[in-house]
């Protein structure tokens, strides 16, 4: 079922509540004279008690409620569309007060409730198999704009059912809007925040190995994905652009790098695409690609695109590609598509929104970092 919601525009903020961070909330309040310890209480409400309005906090003055709401104003986006699918996955469609849309998706399992939340509207790297990157990028999203999503995913969540974990899986690449991705991280990881641990949120990048590094020196327990969809440089050049510009052999570096100053296995990433990477020897190619480093293997079937000439494989050829791996000694399973009946696969609810919708989004104001 789809709700449309109207796309209400509110007055962009100087500063957006899921942007402070408890410091710089406790900063701006002791400019206006306040005890700083209304910063906490405010973060109290907001994280813990899941206030969605200054009004709900009854012990926080009026006037500096009122205050606060036109400073550090809280959820700021729009839903425009919310998607349940059969398989209880839903998916939210935030439209921005600056501009451009955003989704986000509630993933259940048996014991888990997931957010994949997006990074960016849109992507600039244009992996030829993706509905994210179609359009290029329009606009780096806030560390804001990123809490707001997985906020807007924990309302979703019955009570009884605590939001366990957090993947940045949606549109864009995390690792190329970096600071905002960290930003976001420390909020959902945070004390005064979300308190998601680490090891429960995971950023999967397309990989730079740079920001792999940086990632590494954060002294952070997430769960690092690297996208490689093909064992070998050659036809990893085929169907992701970014692939022109780093090596395997880099990223294997930069992903060993990481697991030795994190202990983190690294989550290797690979969608199989009918009969472009999913025969006996690629699978062979990728087990020893995998052996260089401590990982594990997501395989995904692709998830169709309309318009995008890939074909899932069968599933034979599926199990076959999971068989060889494992007869490989590689730790491996193969991830069900979950909201295919609400277009779970990335990007593709955004794109269904009109044109003239979309091209409100802003010229990015970040710089973007690419390998
Ligand atoms: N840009 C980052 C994160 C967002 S994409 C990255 O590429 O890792 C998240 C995952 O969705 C990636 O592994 C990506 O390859 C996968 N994906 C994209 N399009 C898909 C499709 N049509 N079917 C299945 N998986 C897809
Ligand atoms: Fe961007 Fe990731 Fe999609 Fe590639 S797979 S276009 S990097 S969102």
């Amino acid at each position: 079922m789809i709700e449309v919601h109207p796309d209400r525009r509110v007055p962009v903020a100087a500063k957006a509540l899921f942007d402070h961070t408890l410091d710089s909330l406790g900063s701006l309040l002791a400019d206006w004279n306040e005890p700083t310890y209304r910063a906490r209480q405010v973060m109290e409400w907001v994280y813990r008690h899941g206030a969605e309005a200054y009004t709900d906090m009854t012990n926080v003055p009026r006037r500096l409620r009122e205050k606060l709401s036109v400073a550090a104003p809280i959820f700021e986006g729009q839903i425009l569309r919310k998607s349940d699918s059969d398989d209880g996955t839903v998916k939210l469609l935030l439209g921005w007060a600056d501009g451009g849309n955003s989704e986000c998706v509630m993933i259940p399992d048996e014991e888990r409730r997931t957010a994949c939340v997006s990074t960016q509207v849109g992507c600039p790297v244009g992996c030829s198999f993706c509905a994210s990157g179609l359009d290029g990028l329009q606009r780096q999203l806030s560390a804001g704009q990123m809490v707001e999503q997985v906020m807007r995913i924990r309302r979703l969540c019955e009570p009884e059912d605590r939001l366990s974990n957090v993947v940045f899986m949606g549109t864009g690449e995390p690792l190329a809007n970096y600071d905002a991705t960290l930003a976001a991280v420390r909020t959902i990881n945070a004390p005064w925040g979300m308190q998601i641990g680490a090891r429960k949120i995971t950023i999967s990048t397309v990989g730079l190995p740079a920001q792999m590094r940086k990632l590494a020196d954060e002294q952070l327990q997430v769960t690092l994905a690297l996208s490689l969809h093909a064992p070998n440089d050659e036809l990893r050049r085929q169907i992701i652009p970014w692939a022109s510009r780093v090596t395997i052999e880099e990223l294997v570096e930069a992903a060993r790098y990481y697991f030795d100053r994190t202990g983190r296995e690294i989550t290797i990433e690979y969608v199989l695409l009918g009969d472009v990477n999913d025969r006996p020897q690629h699978a062979e190619e990728l087990a020893a690609v995998c052996h260089r480093m401590r990982s594990n293997v997501n395989l995904i079937v692709y998830n169709p695109v309309p318009g995008l000439d890939f074909q899932r494989p069968a599933p034979r050829v599926a199990e076959r590609f999971l068989d060889s791996l494992r007869a490989h000694g590689v730790n491996t399973h193969l991830r069900r598509s979950r909201g295919l009946d609400v277009d779970a696969a990335c990007g593709q609810l955004r794109r269904q929104v009109p044109q003239v919708q979309r091209a409100r989004t802003a010229v990015a104001t970040k710089p973007m970092t690419s390998p």
